[in-house]
C-alpha cells in the first residue's frame, strides 16, 4: 500500500524537477499571459506523464506488478493516477481554453501576436509542429471533453462492469490524441532536455500500450486455452466449484493468485485459484454468484466447454517472518486460501494458523469440505456465522488468538470490510505492514 502512496508524489515531483531544470521560470514575467504559457505546459507535461504510466498499468506487467506488491494495487495506482491526471487537465484545460473564452468576454487583454515570432528562425520540423497547432488544440479540447465522460463512467459504480469495460478501452484512443497534442504543442526546446526524453520515453510505450490494448492483445502471452472439466454448485451459499482442464499446458502458480476466466462469449473476469499446482493439469476454482454472468455460468456450463486463461497474477503469497498468520476471509474471499490450504495439507509446516471464515449463507457441505481441508492442513478454523455473531472485529480476534500481535494479518474480502479490520488492528497496536489484503474489486 505504502509504494502506491509514495508513487504519485514521488514520480510527479520527479517530473516537476526535470520540467524546472528545462524551464527557466525564475525569468518570468509576473503577469497572467507569461505566467499562463509556463502553466500550460507544465500541467500538460504532468498530465502526459501520468496518462503514460496509467496506459503501462492497464498492459499487466508482471514486471510492474512485482514491484506494486499485486495487481490489484497496480489496478488502485491506474484508478488515482487516473482521477490525479484528471485534475491536472482540468487546470491545462483553464489555462488553455478557459484563458481563451475570458479574452472572449473581455476579463482580459489578448496579447499582440505581432512581433512575438517576428525574428524567430524556425527549423523545418519546428515549422511544421508550429503549422499543426489548431488542429493539435482541437483535438486536445475534444479529447478532454471525451476524457471526463469517461472518467465518470468509471467512476460511477452504478453503471455495471460490461459497460464501463467497454467504455473504458476508448481511453486508450484518448490517450493517444493527446499524444499528438503534447507532440505537437510542447514547447520545442523541451525535446533537445531531459525533460523531453523522459516525456518522450513515456509516450512511446504508452502509445505501444494504447495500441495493443485496441486491438486486445493485453496478457496474450499469459493465455492458455482450457476445457471445463468438471463442476459442482453448493445451493446453501451459491458458490460454483469449477475445474477446468488446461491439457498440461498450465506453466504453474503459488497459492493465492489468481486468473481471468473467459467463456464464449463473455468478457474475462478474475477469479483466485482455488486449487495447489499439480500434475494433471487441472486448476480449480470456487466462484459466486453474484451478478449477471456470475449467475449465468451455473446454468449455461457443459463439460468440454472452452475457456481461455490468462494468468497467473497477484502477490498474496502468504510470505511471513512470523510463525503465526491470521487469517480471514469474508464470504467468497475464501476461495483466496484454499490452495494454501492444501498446499499446507501436502506439505505441513510448524507455524499456527488461525483461518477466521465469515459467512453470511453457511452451506452445510461447503463448510464439511474447508473443514476437512482446514484439519488436513493443521490449521484452526474458525467459522463466523455473520447472522448470528454480527460482524467479526479485531477485538474478537484478539480473544482466539493470544499470539496476535506477533502474527501476520492475510485477508481476503469486501473492501469495508478491509479496512475496518485494518483500522480495528491499527488501534490496537498492529504494525501496518502486517496486515496483507487481496480485495475481490478492481474498479
Ligand atoms: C483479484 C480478484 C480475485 C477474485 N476472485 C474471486 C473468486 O475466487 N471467486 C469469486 O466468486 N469471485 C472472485 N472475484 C470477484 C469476481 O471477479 C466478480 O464477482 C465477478 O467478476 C462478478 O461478475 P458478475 O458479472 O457476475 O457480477 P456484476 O454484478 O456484474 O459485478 C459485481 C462486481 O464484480 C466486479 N466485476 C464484474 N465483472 C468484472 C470483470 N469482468 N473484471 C473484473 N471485475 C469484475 C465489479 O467490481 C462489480 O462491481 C475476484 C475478483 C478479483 C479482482
Amino acid at each position: 500500500m505504502n509504494r502506491i502512496k509514495w508513487f504519485i508524489p514521488l514520480s510527479f515531483s520527479l517530473i516537476t524537477i526535470l520540467w524546472l531544470a528545462a524551464e527557466n521560470v525564475s525569468n518570468i514575467s509576473w503577469s497572467y499571459f507569461p505566467i499562463r504559457n509556463v502553466a500550460t505546459q507544465y500541467s500538460g507535461i504532468l498530465a502526459i506523464s501520468a496518462m503514460s504510466i496509467i496506459m503501462l498499468l492497464a498492459l499487466r506487467l508482471s514486471s510492474l506488478e512485482k514491484i506494486l506488491n499485486g495487481l490489484d494495487k497496480s489496478y488502485r495506482l491506474h484508478k488515482w493516477l487516473g482521477i490525479s491526471s484528471l485534475v491536472i487537465a482540468i487546470v491545462h484545460w483553464f489555462w488553455a481554453k478557459g484563458t481563451k473564452y475570458m479574452v472572449g468576454l473581455g476579463w482580459l487583454d489578448k496579447p499582440t501576436r505581432a512581433g512575438m515570432f517576428a525574428d524567430t528562425d524556425f527549423s523545418v520540423i519546428e515549422g511544421i509542429f508550429r503549422s499543426q497547432r489548431h488542429f493539435a488544440e482541437f483535438l486536445g479540447e475534444w479529447g478532454f471533453y471525451l476524457l471526463i465522460l469517461l472518467i465518470v463512467i468509471s467512476l460511477a459504480k452504478t453503471i455495471r462492469y460490461p459497460k464501463f469495460l467497454n467504455t473504458h478501452k476508448l481511453m486508450s484512443l484518448v490517450y493517444l490524441l493527446f499524444v499528438f497534442h503534447t507532440i505537437i504543442l510542447t514547447k520545442f526546446s523541451y525535446w533537445h532536455q531531459p525533460i523531453g526524453l523522459v516525456v518522450g520515453l513515456l509516450i512511446t510505450a504508452g502509445s505501444w500500450a494504447a495500441i495493443l490494448s485496441l486491438f486486445g492483445k493485453i496478457g496474450d502471452k499469459n493465455k492458455v486455452q482450457g476445457k471445463v472439466d468438471n463442476f459442482h454448485f453448493y445451493e446453501g451459499n451459491q458458490v460454483l466449484d469449477l475445474t477446468i482442464d488446461t491439457g498440461k499446458q498450465w506453466k504453474g502458480h503459488q497459492s493465492g493468485q489468481f486468473v481471468f476466466l473467459k467463456f464464449n462469449g463473455e468478457e474475462p473476469h478474475p477469479f483466485s485459484i482455488a486449487s495447489v499446482q499439480n500434475k494433471n493439469g487441472c486448476i480449480r476454482f470456487q466462484i459466486k454468484a453474484i451478478g449477471d454472468f456470475t449467475k449465468r455460468l451455473k446454468n449455461n456450463l457443459n463439460i468440454n466447454d472452452a475457456v481461455l486463461i490468462e494468468g497467473p497474477y497477484g502477490y498474496f503469497n502468504f510470505k511471513s517472518d512470523t510463525e503465526h498468520q491470521i487469517w480471514i476471509a469474508g464470504g467468497i474471499g475464501i476461495a483466496a486460501f484454499t490452495a494454501q490450504m492444501e498446499a499446507l495439507a501436502q506439505e505441513p509446516q510448524s507455524s499456527e494458523i488461525n483461518l477466521f471464515y465469515c459467512t453470511q449463507c453457511p452451506d452445510v457441505e461447503f463448510i464439511q469440505y474447508i473443514n476437512e481441508l482446514a484439519e488436513q492442513a493443521k490449521i484452526n478454523l474458525h467459522l463466523w456465522d455473520t447472522n448470528k455473531q454480527g460482524f467479526l472485529t479485531a477485538k474478537e480476534i484478539y480473544k482466539y488468538v493470544v499470539s496476535w500481535k506477533n502474527s501476520d494479518v492475510w485477508f481476503c474480502g469486501p473492501s469495508d470490510f478491509s479496512k475496518k479490520l485494518q483500522q480495528d488492528f491499527g488501534q490496537l497496536g498492529l504494525n501496518k505492514s502486517k496486515f496483507h489484503y487481496e480485495l475481490f474489486e478492481m474498479r
